[in-house]
């Protein structure tokens, strides 16, 4: 992944066509900006929501895209002190820049012969099913170690985690060892949906283990879960998407940030007549004498080919519909809407921005947000700012 640092004086303005003399910038086709201010700011909202309970961070798949170098420090700054990871691999190369006593849980557990390295990089585990847990027993057993660990419980999911009806067994081989979780966790299902009636059933199933585990902190919530309410916040929440500004509100406003623009370079303008069929397929075809920019980027960065027809460019608020399909590296993007001096070679168009964010590409693109973040292209010029 690149990741350039520097030259804040030469960002673009929001809507302001871009015209760069030179820089690190000029050879490439998409350019990418990471709000780590708006990241960090998002954090502390949610924090503040779910006071008493305690806020981590989801970090997973390079912080969904974004960086987990430069956004899991920013959230220690901030004040958080969990980070949870999916792979032992994610969790090692996080351990490289956050202090020791900055949690770093992985959610999918140890796979075999990776517990070391658990030990090594103070990962903590989290414990899914029994041959995980028979795992971690014996080797913290075999070395003396008292190190701490999660036990995920699946209350309807059918993803991860132990079935109910091991709950018993669980807490028994781990009291034999000597041993407790620091946190029972499960995960939600419909999260998004506030009328689905798993969403009170899982909690009540995860509730229901404090019976085994009495002084054991519980957590529940993601990003959507969150704003299910206070009832689902339990002892900790573990947002991902909501910090980097997807909307876990379900179709309510977003009451996050955003924290990502993009901008596309134009390669190319040409003038063309109504009737000019453009693209693969020649599925596009424009219906009034218009001008036309070639853009650099395409489904290789992550502008989703299936946004064919139906996604657009912007210049500020000013819409600039897509004409055909998505190539794999450049989209072709109708300027008529645009009054004033035409637009040149090597100018930049508003790809994700204000008036059109990752939620509303993932709506054009038959996707989620999430996909959206973790589909950004490692070919972008990235910048970050605070
Ligand atoms: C990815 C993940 C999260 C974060 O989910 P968001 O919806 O992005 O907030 C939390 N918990 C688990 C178990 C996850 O897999």
């Amino acid at each position: 992944m690149s990741l350039q640092r520097g030259i804040m004086g030469g960002l673009p303005r929001a809507g302001a066509a871009y015209r760069r003399a030179s820089g690190d910038a000029d050879g490439y086709g998409g350019l990418l900006t990471i709000d780590l201010g708006a990241i960090a700011r998002n954090w502390r909202r949610l924090s503040a929501r779910v006071a008493p309970a305690r806020a981590s961070a989801v970090v997973k798949a390079d912080a969904y895209g974004l960086g987990a170098h430069e956004v899991a420090p920013t959230l220690y700054r901030a004040g958080c002190r969990a980070f949870f990871v999916a792979h032992v691999e994610e969790g090692i190369k996080l351990r490289a820049v956050l202090p020791r006593d900055a949690e770093i849980i992985i959610l999918h557990g140890a796979p075999a012969r990776s517990e070391p390295d658990c030990d090594a990089y103070q990962l903590t585990p989290v414990l899914n099913c029994m041959e995980q847990l028979t795992a971690w027993i014996r080797f913290t057993s075999a070395n003396g170690l008292k190190r701490r660990c999660v036990v995920q419980f699946d209350t309807g999911m059918t993803r991860f985690g132990f079935d109910l009806s091991e709950a018993s067994s669980v807490a028994a081989a781990l009291g034999m060892a000597g041993s407790r979780p620091s946190l029972v966790m499960s995960h939600l299902a419909c999260a998004d949906d506030p009328s689905a009636a798993s969403n009170a059933v899982q909690r009540e199933r995860l509730l229901d283990l404090r019976k085994l585990f009495p002084d054991t902190e519980l957590s529940l919530a993601a990003s959507s879960g969150i704003f299910l309410g206070p009832d689902y916040h339990l002892d900790l929440v573990r947002p991902g998407a909501a910090l980097y500004g997807v909307n876990p509100a379900g179709t309510d406003p977003n009451p996050m940030e955003s924290t990502i623009r993009l901008w596309g370079r134009i390669m190319q303008v040409r003038e063309v007549p109504a009737g000019t069929e453009v693209g693969y397929g020649l599925a596009g075809r424009t219906k009034a004498a218009t001008r036309l920019a070639t853009v650099a980027v395409g489904y290789a960065d992550g502008f989703f080919r299936s946004a064919s027809g139906r996604a657009s460019a912007w210049l500020g608020s000013k819409r600039l519909p897509l004409v055909g399909r998505v190539s794999m590296d450049s989209i072709v993007v109708d300027l008529a809407a645009l009054p004033g001096p035409p637009l040149v070679p090597g100018d930049l168009l508003d790809l994700l921005g204000d008036a059109y964010g990752v939620d509303d590409l993932a709506a054009d693109a038959g996707t989620i947000g999430y996909e959206i973040l973790t589909g950004l292209s490692s070919r972008y010029w990235r910048e970050y700012v605070e």
